[in-house]
């Protein structure tokens, strides 16, 4: 039953974070809008697959909209301005296509407030990265990979081409030697070794793979043996892995690479993290100083205040990507996103239950600012927030991965099993049952006759 006068809930952001409080707060107790200029959520695990045709692209993310949760309200728009005193946020309608529309600004008022606007991608300010640079946050990213590298292996098949211009048309230069950067390269490796074969037999054995980090490995999460291993069997399959390289500018052909000079290349993937949004320079908040710039919040996930005060704000919260407890420096991941907002998920709906026995619920007028999650009655909100680590996980191709932690004296454990489990880990990110039959369906139809990715 829907209780009358439901306070306003605000989420800002439809990633891993705000996608899931959307989903999971109960609709009957919070009147529940969420902005976020996507109106839909990627499954960021899948990205790298759904670029070389593993499945198809709409398996990879998931619409905030949907019939089961109708009372949900989605604004497509960005969050411009937050006003802590009035409870306001400043929104402009998000509209790639209609860029005037963001000049229609408007405000919507919360009670409490959910913030989950992620990151954006470190280019780290090297010149020319932004225009040229393919970046992997989206499914719409994804599409790119692959229609560009149908396009340089149609450019490099033109019968005007010289080996030398087709060689450095097939240049893949992926630049990031984290998780994101080494599992794209494992499944475009797997793709060239495999479909690509056959289905550009002149051009095919001209495509090449270089990984540029400037740290001294890849992997570097992973302890030593482990990251040595991944960098040895990608190097055995002629992947050109090299670790401490400085990118220091790229136009739309080439790389120019500190002490190796012009590096040309057909297609460019910046994989190198994370930089705070713009909204983060806008509003009154901590932010952790050093690294990235993050919300810093308290063990419940409250918004300091700006200032050493250390005062929280009334019904404002943050989480995902963009936001840190004081004093845990926890990973930018899916896996802690995901964490904090069931952490929220369950004490928003144990307070709405245990307010709608003993009254109504609180919404922006608390009774003392210096309590504002009023939980009188509740065991709401009593517990602070817990992380707990999983373990680590990544594929490098040809069927082998890398876990950390596990196996013998907790080395790790590495080869077909570890891509086994990376490969049914990756499935469980889905949250779609529907969709999870499907990626496994496909997955026996690509094992069977071949993936269709020329037709996909
Ligand atoms: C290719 C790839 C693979 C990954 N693989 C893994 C993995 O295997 N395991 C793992 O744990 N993690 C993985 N990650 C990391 C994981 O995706 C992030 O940690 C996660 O997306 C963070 O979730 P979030 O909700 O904080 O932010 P995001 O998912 O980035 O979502 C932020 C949302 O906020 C919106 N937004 C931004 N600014 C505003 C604004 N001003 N107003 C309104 N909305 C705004 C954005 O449009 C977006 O919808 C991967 C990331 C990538 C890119």
């Amino acid at each position: 039953m829907t209780t009358p006068n439901r306070p306003r809930l605000v989420v800002i952001g439809s990633g891993w974070a705000g996608f899931y409080l959307a989903e999971h707060i109960d609709l009957n107790a919070y009147s529940i809008s969420l902005i976020s200029p996507r109106r839909t959520s990627a499954y960021t695990p899948l990205l790298a697959s759904a670029a070389v045709g593993l499945f198809n692209f709409y398996l990879a993310e998931e619409p905030v909209r949907s019939k089961s949760r109708c009372a949900l309200r989605f604004i497509k728009a960005n969050v411009l301005d937050i006003n802590f005193q009035t409870k306001t946020c400043r929104c402009a309608p998000a509209f790639d296509e209609d860029p005037q529309l963001a000049n229609d600004e408007f405000d919507v008022d919360y009670d409490y407030l959910l913030m989950a606007p992620g990151c954006v991608p470190n280019t780290f300010d090297t010149p020319g990265v932004s225009e040229n640079a393919i970046f992997i946050k989206n499914v719409s990213d994804a599409m790119k990979v692959r229609k560009t590298l149908f396009d340089l292996l149609e450019k490099a098949s033109l019968p005007n081409v010289t080996p030398e211009r087709v060689r450095e048309l097939l240049h893949i230069a992926i630049v990031g030697g984290g998780p994101t950067g080494i599992e794209l390269t494992a499944e475009l490796d797997d793709l060239c070794q495999d479909e690509l074969r056959y289905t550009y037999p002149l051009v095919a054995g001209y495509v090449s793979i270089s990984v540029y980090d400037v740290a001294p490995h890849i992997l570097s999460t992973y302890d030593n043996k482990l990251h040595e291993y991944a960098a040895s069997q990608l190097q055995r399959r002629h992947i050109d892995v090299a670790p401490n390289t400085r990118i220091e500018k790229a136009d739309d052909q080439a790389l120019y690479i500190k002490d190796k000079g012009r590096v040309p290349y057909g297609m460019l993937i910046w994989a190198t993290g994370n930089k705070n949004v713009p909204l983060l320079e806008k509003i009154d908040v901590k932010l952790s100083q050093r690294g990235l710039k993050r919300i810093l919040a308290d063990h419940h996930l409250r918004v300091f205040k700006s200032g050493a005060t250390g005062e929280v704000y009334d019904g404002v919260f943050a989480l995902g990507d963009a936001a840190d407890v004081e004093g845990a420096s926890l990973p930018t991941t899916a896996e802690a996103a995901v964490q904090k907002a069931r952490y929220l998920v369950q004490n928003f709906n144990a307070l709405a239950k245990s307010l709608a026995k003993s009254g109504p619920c609180p919404a922006a007028d608390s009774p003392d600012p210096s309590s504002p999650i009023t939980t009188t009655g509740s065991d709401a909100f009593s517990k602070p927030f817990a992380y707990s680590q999983k373990q680590l996980v990544s594929y490098i191709g040809a069927h082998d991965g890398v876990i950390a932690g596990k196996g013998p004296n907790h080395e790790g454990w590495t080869g077909r099993s570890a891509w086994l489990a990376w490969r049914s880990g990756s499935l469980m990110w889905n949250r779609n049952w529907r969709s999870r039959v499907v990626i496994v369906f496909t997955w026996v139809l690509n094992r069977v006759w071949g993936k269709e990715i020329a037709r996909m």
